[in-house]
């Protein structure tokens, strides 16, 4: 079934998301802090769509930063800035959490709402937009249609299935991964610990009211959800969260829509369709036309697919046995290879650490990450593994809460226009 996202009120530039650079200039310079930081919260706001490209590593945040101030002033108390902030400190709090960074994907506090035993799945009709609750329902549909949605979107949804369907953060958590082109591990798995109160001093909750007020303007209907679960005051939504068990689906029959397949492996006809031929077929190829073979080779995963900024050759890595337990979607497949395809001179999927002889003798360098498969494959790799670009001087030690490392991250730097030399 086709949704159609006009009816459901969202932008146009969060219905596409294209796998270029061009596009990410664009939304920057399209992007005003004021207007963002004034209508945000809102499903309809101005906000800037980045998130599939920071997540990929198409642009960083210094990159963003330094291409706004072109045009505006910016500080630490923009709106903008201050989200970007929300963003570094979730890498800050993965590149500190324990088991190589593993630890994020375990609740980061003792804490239990309920007493009960939260399921381990997201319901069926929940996953099938039909749940009766048109502010779940629609969010549902936009996600699976664009694979984007708006943060509000995401509270509402994360906070349904924790607090009221009694749904176990991890496996929200994990479902929703599956389906965003931004799908971001600590971004995700702590928003979600965030809305559960397993990583905040207070659960998230919302209700109809809350709805209401954020709704999109031209789509209000869609959204709204009067006489459901939600409809009812903070204390009451506090009791569900705290005292009852899973609410159940709205009684009545409700439209279905199809989850679309998420895989460990990327579909092989769309890998013909973008890599083609220039995927690696195992033994080291003649050097691809206009890199230097003697310069080292740099392997591009998909957290870091940059503009190319070296001459040597540009291997893109899909590390196949860390997607097992990560599966994608296609869209989200046709995302990174599209863009691996455009910005490597080779890609190679498959089990990344039988590379290892291939790449015997050569000097090699990669981007490093802490995301579980990657990690231990590239460091079985290289030894030469550089750090993502940053925009605040991140703290050296963990900061427990975002209040902590903003505070920190102004103190090692106040003046914020000095992170804003290229
Ligand atoms: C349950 C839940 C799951 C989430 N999962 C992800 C995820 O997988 N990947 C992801 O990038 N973000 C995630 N977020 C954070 C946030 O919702 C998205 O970053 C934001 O909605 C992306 O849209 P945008 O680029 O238009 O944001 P804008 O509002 O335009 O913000 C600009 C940038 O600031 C950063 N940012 C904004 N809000 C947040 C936030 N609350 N937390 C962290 N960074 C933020 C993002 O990098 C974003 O691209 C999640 C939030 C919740 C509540």
């Amino acid at each position: 079934m086709n949704t159609d996202l006009h009816a459901l009120g969202v932008p146009d530039a969060l219905q596409h998301f294209p796998p270029t650079v061009a596009e990410v200039v664009s939304r920057l310079d399209r992007l005003h802090p004021a207007t963002y930081a004034r209508t945000r919260n809102a499903l309809d706001g101005a906000v800037s769509g980045l998130s599939p490209y920071f997540t990929h590593g198409l642009v960083s945040l210094p990159q963003a930063a330094i291409r706004l101030a072109r045009h505006h002033r910016l500080g630490y108390d923009d709106k903008l800035v201050f989200e970007f902030g929300w963003r570094a400190f979730f890498h800050h709090v993965w590149h500190h959490a324990g088991d190589g960074g593993d630890a994020i994907l375990k609740a980061m506090k003792p804490v239990k709402l309920w007493s009960g035993r939260y399921s381990d799945t997201v319901p069926a009709d929940v996953r099938e937009g039909r749940s009766g609750v048109p502010a779940i329902d629609s969010a549902v549909r936009v996600l699976y249609a664009t694979g984007y949605l708006h943060n509000h979107a995401r509270m509402w949804l994360a906070s349904y299935l924790v607090h009221i369907r009694k749904v176990h953060w991890r496996a929200g958590a994990d479902w929703l991964y599956g389906h965003l082109l931004d799908g971001d591990l600590p971004s995700n798995h702590l928003s979600w610990q965030w809305v559960a109160n397993q990583f905040s001093s207070k659960p998230y909750y919302f209700n109809a009211g809350n709805v209401a007020k954020f709704a999109p303007s031209s789509a209000w209907k869609a959204w709204a959800s009067p006489k459901t679960a939600i409809d009812k005051p903070y204390e009451e939504i506090d009791a569900m969260a705290r005292f009852r068990g899973d609410h159940g689906a709205e009684h009545g029959q409700h439209a279905a829509v199809a989850e679309p397949d998420c895989t460990a492996a990327p579909p092989e006809p769309l890998v013909a369709a973008t890599v083609g031929a220039q995927r690696f077929s195992g033994t080291w190829p003649a050097p691809p036309a206009g890199s230097d073979p003697s310069l080292a080779v740099e392997l591009v995963h998909p957290w870091a697919l940059s503009e190319r900024r070296h001459a040597g050759v540009r291997l893109g890595l899909v590390h196949l046995p860390a997607h097992t337990a990560w599966p994608w979607n296609g869209r989200r497949w046709q995302f990174v290879l599209q863009r691996m395809a455009e910005v490597c001179d080779t890609v190679f999927i498959g089990d990344a650490t039988t590379l290892a002889g291939v790449l015997q003798g050569r000097p090699v360098f990669a981007q490093a990450t802490r995301f579980p498969g990657y990690r231990q494959a590239l460091a079985a790799l290289t030894r030469d593994l550089r750090p993502a670009p940053r925009l605040f001087a991140d703290p050296p030690m963990a900061c427990g809460s975002f209040s902590r490392y903003y505070e920190a991250a102004q103190r090692e730097q106040p003046d914020f226009q000095r992170l804003l030399v290229p």
